[in-house]
């Protein structure tokens, strides 16, 4: 198998993908794709449209009828801003109704076809570190390399709660616990393309770990495997 250079991150929800994708693409000099902001799109539009978030055929129609765009911004927490129809979205995608929504509308096969598409068009363009749940698996499964992340639930759940309140958003310990642990069921146990590790992924537990130590042992691990 030809294998490309790019760097695949899955892992479970809130396990630190984001931040670490980030910072390795980076330091790698690669592009950087979060494919939960293309899924976390769709959820925000469907609220916002009053779709309903399992009428598969009315949600392609509406993200036909929407520019989404992931713009690449080091001042923001993720590393990019999400743009629809050239509106920034601030950080709306990242707010507990759209979070709440999300892993219903991942789970229709008509939008993971279409988001795959978009994700393997970027990937097209040059190496790139791309972190969702099905990168390793579907979207890029020659990927050079592959990365499982992963983090107790509790500990997801206190990272998770962090941020909301940098936002000055106040949840509940037990409801973002909750939550986190409902978008774990869901995308493990859709029927197309559920949350697994790849065969040939390294695990990394990011419970004792800061963001910067994963980058360090994933970068190890690209340099045994070259060696
Ligand atoms: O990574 P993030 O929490 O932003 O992802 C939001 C949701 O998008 C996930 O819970 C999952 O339902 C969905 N997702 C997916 N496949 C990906 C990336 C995200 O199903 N590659």
């Amino acid at each position: 198998m030809v294998r490309n250079s790019s760097v695949a991150i899955d892992g479970w929800t809130a396990a630190g993908k984001t931040t670490v994708a980030k910072q390795l693409a980076s330091a790698l000099n690669f592009l950087y794709l979060d494919t939960g902001a293309m899924y976390r799109a769709v959820a925000y539009l469907a609220l916002r449209n009053g779709v309903d978030l399992d009428n598969e055929r009315s949600l392609v129609a509406m993200l036909a009828q929407h520019h989404i765009s992931i713009v690449a911004d080091a001042e923001r927490t993720a590393g990019y801003r999400v743009v629809i129809d050239h509106r920034d979205t601030g950080e709306r995608l990242f707010d507990p109704d759209v979070a709440a929504a999300v892993s219903t509308v991942a789970a229709l096969p008509a939008i993971r076809a279409e988001l795959v598409e978009r994700q393997r068009a970027i990937a097209a363009q040059g190496p790139v570190v791309m972190a969702g749940r099905d990168i390793g698996t579907v979207v890029l499964p020659d990927a050079r390399h592959k990365f499982f992340l992963t983090a107790s639930v509790d500990e997801r759940a206190r990272r998770r709660r962090a941020e909301f309140a940098a936002r000055g958003l106040d949840v509940p310990f037990e409801e973002v616990r909750a939550q986190i642990a409902e978008r774990d069921r869901l995308d493990s146990t859709r029927a197309v393309s559920p949350l697994r590790v790849a065969d040939d992924a390294i695990t990394i537990d990011s419970t004792d770990l800061q963001p910067a130590e994963v980058v360090v042992a994933m970068r190890a691990a690209m340099d045994a495997a070259r060696a």
